[in-house]
């Protein structure tokens, strides 16, 4: 398996950076990558860190998982990458300040567009299409959030694809207590999550505390992280041993329901905890001046549902969401669900 300059023969892991974009700003975009080869065939599995660089719980994560995994008794190929967003991650920001835009969002990238775009272009077709399946960790940044597993809705629940079938199983075997599906467009993500579809990899996303829970529950996030690395190798057969969760059940919302932004910027403190359901009229959050403390607006709830995971409070200064509500979709029992993916091809 080669990945631009670096090479790891069966049997070994090999580390380097992936020539990206040239930049002017003294802050290199190249790609930390670390390649795992197995020394049996198998899938190829993509795990990446910190696309937003300041959400950094699946960096720690794919850094333990990267010492403690042997090689020799890997089937298939690992690409690790702790962190996607080099720039963003230097400065402690979501984005790269270079040009203000953010790479999980510019998938397939362009090769003549800015130094985003083109670490997007070169990220996406020399490692992403490469993959049978891709976990990305995502986390709060600044502020905490929720921990659950994200992905995109299904076109047709009762007709599944064969890549959306993979995905059922891969967000169960990942073992968290919660998952939530929303719509393809949500959060601008559309243009992207159809790039990696049509490579026909198998993504699915995880919100991972963060913030103000990485300080609280840091060390239970991180664990958890890696954690679900070593499921999914178990679930995709790369290697041996039982599944390990949070418990038997996995509760799956379907947060296709609504999804709405602040009437104004402040400080939001939400109200209704999440698995909660509300009435249409309820008190869902407040915003308030972060400087003063004075109320700037009360949240009623929309409409009657069921309050999916989003964060606790944070500033809502370019906030995409503050609330979203769905419903629960289903619970899956990791006792009577087959947790286990093959694909075809093998590396
Ligand atoms: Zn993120």
């Amino acid at each position: 398996m080669r990945i631009g300059d670096i090479e790891a023969r069966p049997g070994t892991k090999a580390f380097g950076y992936l020539r990206t974009a040239a930049s002017r700003s003294g802050l290199s975009p190249d790609i930390p990558i670390h390649l795992i080869a197995g020394s049996a065939p198998g899938p190829t599995l993509l795990v990446q860190g910190a696309i937003h660089g300041a959400e950094i719980i699946g960096t720690i994560a794919i850094l333990h998982f990267v010492r403690k995994i042997d090689p020799r008794s890997l089937r298939g190929t690992v690409i690790a990458v702790p962190v996607v967003n080099r720039v963003g991650f230097e400065l402690g920001e979501r984005g790269s300040r270079i040009d203000g835009k953010d790479i999980s969002r510019l998938f397939p990238g362009n090769p003549r567009g800015s130094v985003s775009e083109q670490v997007a272009h070169v990220y996406f077709h020399e490692v992403v299409a490469r993959a049978n399946a891709m976990i990305d960790f995502h986390a709060g940044g600044e502020a905490g959030y929720e921990r659950y597993v994200l992905f995109t809705a299904e076109r047709d629940p009762a007709n599944l694809t064969d890549l959306e079938r993979k995905r059922r199983k891969l967000v169960v075997a990942f073992g968290l207590d919660q998952a939530a599906f929303f719509p393809p467009d949500t959060f601008g993500a559309n243009k992207a999550k159809e790039a990696i579809e049509g490579a026909g990899v198998v993504q699915f996303t995880l919100e991972f505390g963060g913030g103000t829970g990485w300080f609280k529950n840091g060390a239970d996030n991180v664990r958890d992280a890696e954690r679900g690395i070593w499921n999914t190798l178990k679930a995709l057969r790369m290697v041996d041993g039982p599944f390990e969760a949070d418990g038997p059940l996995c509760t799956i919302y379907n947060a296709s329901v609504v999804l709405w932004k602040p009437p104004v910027d402040g400080l939001f403190i939400r109200k209704k905890g999440f698995g909660e359901f509300v009435r249409a009229g309820d008190a869902y959050g407040i915003i308030q001046d972060p400087y003063t403390g004075r109320l700037l607006a009360e949240m009623p709830t929309p409409r009657d549902a069921t309050v999916i995971p989003s964060g606790q409070e944070w500033p809502t200064v370019g906030a995409t969401s503050i609330g979203i509500l769905g419903a629960v979709d289903r619970v899956e029992d990791r006792r009577t669900t087959d947790l286990y993916v093959s694909f075809d091809e093998t590396a």
